[in-house]
């Protein structure tokens, strides 16, 4: 094939997945939130729901943060938000949470002291965005009352949005969420024992 035929397929192929491109957004006339559930066992949940955070800064939405998990260190998102975007309103979940079985009241309690930062947010029109994240772990200790939660949800204002990380989270969950992506484990560098690096994990 010479370059000019390789150029006039290449055009053709462009204009007609344009074609597909402008009937898809033609086709997509629902103005209002989506739930995103971010889930599987790959890197990058946490992390593309804080891209999420960015995005809507950028348009100078309101942006309430939830973490369900207390981290053993500081992470750079919650270091960078506390200083730099006091108009977040960032929630981790208290010290009292350990993933130490033998304290499970202690992390019901913890648990559904967060849930409770984050319910009045999921009622609130005034939020734009509201993360969830590792949401799922406590649906999946039953820390938190699955139905509550998902209710809370899908009662949420119509035009807020809700991200979710977590693995797993229930069927249930993923039939709510609008959008659900799976990120997949192909390999990660921990397995080959490199350390976790800030600003890259943490
Ligand atoms: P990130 O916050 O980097 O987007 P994540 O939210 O997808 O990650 P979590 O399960 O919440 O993943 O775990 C967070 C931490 O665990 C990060 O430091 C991340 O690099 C690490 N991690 C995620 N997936 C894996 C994996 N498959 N193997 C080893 N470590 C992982
Ligand atoms: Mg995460």
């Amino acid at each position: 094939m010479d370059t000019d035929d390789r150029t006039r397929r290449h055009n053709a192929a462009m204009e007609k997945q344009k074609a597909r491109v402008d009937a898809s957004i033609e086709a997509a006339d629902t103005e209002r939130g989506v739930l995103v559930l971010l889930t599987g066992n790959g890197k990058g949940k946490s992390s593309s729901a804080f891209g999420m955070v960015m995005r809507a800064l950028g348009y100078g939405q309101r942006v309430g943060v939830i973490q369900f998990i207390k981290g053993v260190q500081l992470s750079g998102e919650e270091l960078y938000l506390q200083q730099h975007c006091p108009q977040v309103d960032f929630h981790q979940m208290g010290t009292g949470f350990t993933w130490d079985t033998q304290d499970r009241s202690g992390d019901i309690a913890a648990a559904q002291a967060t849930w409770a930062l984050a319910e009045p947010m999921l009622a609130d029109p005034a939020y734009d965005l509201v993360v969830l994240d590792e949401l799922t772990y406590m649906l999946g200790y039953d820390y938190l009352d699955a139905t509550r939660v998902l209710d809370a949800i899908a009662n949420r204002p119509p035009a807020q949005s809700v991200v979710v990380t977590g693995r797993g989270g229930g069927r249930e969950l993923r039939e709510l969420a609008d959008t659900v992506s799976e990120v997949k484990d192909v390999r990660h560098a921990f397995a080959s024992g490199i350390k976790a690096r800030r600003g890259v994990d943490y």
